[in-house]
């Protein structure tokens, strides 16, 4: 990393690498032999909803379980939509990444099994015909994260910048270069509000997914889906991006910001009830609780309306308080902080906007349509997932793609020249803003409508008001940014409010319901085709490798 002291404002590296969850940071661990890598991350390193995940990942260590199968349960909860080769990909290579965790140090679980051997735990959850998850206690995301942050600092080839928020992409495009290349981005540093150029060889967007755009959600604060956002302005194709994810079992309390009770609890035989006591998960599938999420958040959601109850209820009281303690030991601490022991009572449970499943197009080696530039991570859309992630195959992702971006780029290094010297972020006709509300109304104003119109049950009425108001936004957002200077909260919003419209846009071609996509005009999925993903192609999109010049 140089930090060129004739331009206060430029820094070099070979590789930027835009976010430090599972994806970014294990790629960044992954080049750190081969290359200077910057990692930059909006907020604390930790930050970001890697931290949080708490069932575990999903891996075939079970002598009764194959290969086939894991491709098959994720096959079957895409819903038609999963592409093959990238399932079969990410499975295979599932034993290496965990592997590979476990030589970072990160301490899975272990048990002694009946033939007294030593082993890893493994879970099970919704949608895998086998106990396939391999996890941390109930705490795997904050063992890897913690565990690879911790590495990533003592690399010396790897610059790490917390607080520092990456604003758009930098392209041959729009400087008007021959090749289209990405040649790095503006950064905005957080602590000194100014915006930097950060230039590299290869640029990787692992900035996560996007569920702040929704009012009640699982996603810590970071998950705005800029990395969506700013591939869509940089040129870049995104799939499929009307299948978000509604994790069913979030803690209801006024003042438990989107936590979640893991998918784990129902896999250990927790039952849904209505605030009467009934069950009611078998009058919606055979599986019952381990029906796949979205039929489950459907259920809940369905429920709740019918009987204006504000929660339901998620009860794992028939196991012994030791077990509950022993397997879920963060879960019932932090259930216990809001004044619920969930060893003795029901946990007051509402869904919310877990993961979006769609996302920047990638193939197999986690390249975007932009040259130079990879998507890795829940910013990306390969095809893994389809209309529908199955539980714990997120992780995998991350982590199997992280290491197919590495070398990809690693390759491609000896090949890509250091972009020379980028213009810098131009302030000179802005101001500072005197109108801070419009941000806070309009950020408020979108998640609320997002949630009423775009949520667990679509109709194309709600979705069509809910476009004419983003659009509304969209203006009124371009034309502030237009004026004032770059603030944290302008940059998140103007993005969400585009990820928005392409959540919109896609739910609206999709003329059928379909895995996470459930709309009352189209209750049934068309059997008449075959599926078909829903890509939305940017005016500025032009072929991988085309050049700029072809389109004068
Ligand atoms: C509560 C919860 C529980 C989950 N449990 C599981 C589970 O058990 N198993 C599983 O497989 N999956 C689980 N998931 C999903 C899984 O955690 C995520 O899909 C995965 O962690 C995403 O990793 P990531 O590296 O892509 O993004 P993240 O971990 O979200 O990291 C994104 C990073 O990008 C940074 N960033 C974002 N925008 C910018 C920007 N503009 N500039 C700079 N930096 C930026 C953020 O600060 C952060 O560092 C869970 C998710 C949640 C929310």
């Amino acid at each position: 990393m140089v930090n060129d002291p004739e331009m206060a404002l430029q820094y070099q590296a070979d590789v930027l690498v835009i976010g430090s969850g599972a994806a970014g940071l294990s790629l960044a661990l992954r080049l750190a032999d081969d290359a200077a890598v910057a990692v930059v991350s909006k907020a604390a390193l930790t930050d970001g909803a890697t931290l949080w995940a708490q069932g575990g990942i999903s891996v075939v260590l079970d002598p009764e379980d194959s290969l086939a199968s894991h491709v098959d349960d994720t096959l079957n909860a895409g819903a038609g939509l999963c592409d093959v080769d990238t399932v079969r990909f990410t499975v295979e290579h599932s034993g290496a990444a965990i592997d590979w965790l476990i030589a970072q140090g990160v301490a899975f679980t272990r048990e002694r099994r009946p033939d007294g051997t030593v082993g890893y735990h493994l879970t099970r959850e919704g949608g895998h015909r086998h106990r396939r998850v391999i996890h941390a206690a109930d705490a795997t995301g904050y063992a890897l994260e913690s565990t690879l942050a911790e590495e990533a600092r003592t690399r010396p080839n790897v610059a790490v910048f917390e607080h520092h928020l990456a604003l758009d992409l930098i392209t041959g495009a729009k400087l008007g270069l021959t090749e289209n290349r990405c040649l790095g981005a503006y950064i905005y540093d957080r602590q000194d509000r100014k915006v930097k150029v950060f230039r590299a060889r290869s640029v990787v967007l692992a900035t996560g997914g996007a569920g702040k755009v929704y009012l009640y959600t699982s996603n810590p604060d970071v998950a705005t889906g800029d990395g969506i956002a700013m591939a869509w302005r940089a040129g870049c194709r995104v799939a499929n991006m009307e299948f978000i994810q509604f994790h069913p079992t979030c803690l209801y309390h006024p003042e438990a910001k989107s936590f979640l009770i893991s998918e784990a609890v129902r896999g250990e035989g927790g039952r849904l009830l209505l605030p009467d006591g009934g069950p009611f998960m078998h009058r919606f599938d055979p599986r019952g609780e381990l029906a796949p999420r979205d039929v489950v958040a459907r259920a809940i959601d369905h429920e709740m309306k019918r009987l204006g109850s504000e929660y339901v209820y998620l009860d794992i009281r028939h196991k012994s308080p030791d077990f509950v303690k022993q397997h879920f030991p963060n879960i019932y601490a932090r259930c216990r902080a809001f004044g619920v022991d969930m060893a003795t009572q029901p946990i007051p449970v509402v869904p919310a906007a877990h993961y979006t499943c769609g996302g920047v197009m990638t193939d197999l080696r986690g390249r975007t349509d932009l040259l130079g530039l990879y998507a890795v991570g829940e910013v990306s859309h390969t095809g893994l997932h389809g209309a529908n992630r199955m539980a714990s195959n997120s992780l995998l992702e991350c982590l199997v793609f992280a290491e197919a971006a590495a070398s990809d780029i690693r390759a491609d290094l000896v090949r890509a020249s250091p972009p020379a010297e980028l213009p810098e972020w131009d302030e000179s006709r802005v101001t500072d803003s005197d109108e801070e509300v419009v941000v806070a109304h309009n950020w408020h104003e979108l998640r609320r409508f997002m949630w009423d119109y775009v949520g667990i049950v679509r109709t194309t009425k709600r979705l069509q008001r809910a476009r004419r108001r983003a659009d509304l936004l969209t203006h009124e957002i371009a034309e502030y940014y237009g004026n004032f200077r770059v603030t944290n909260d302008l940059i998140e919003l103007r993005n969400l409010v585009l990820v928005a419209e392409l959540i919109i846009r896609s739910a609206l071609e999709r003329k059928e319901s379909r895995g996470l996509h459930y709309t009352l005009d189209y209750p049934q999925a068309d059997d008449s085709r075959t599926p078909v993903n829903t890509v939305l192609v940017p005016d500025n999109y032009r072929a991988r490798g085309r050049r700029v010049s072809e389109d004068r």
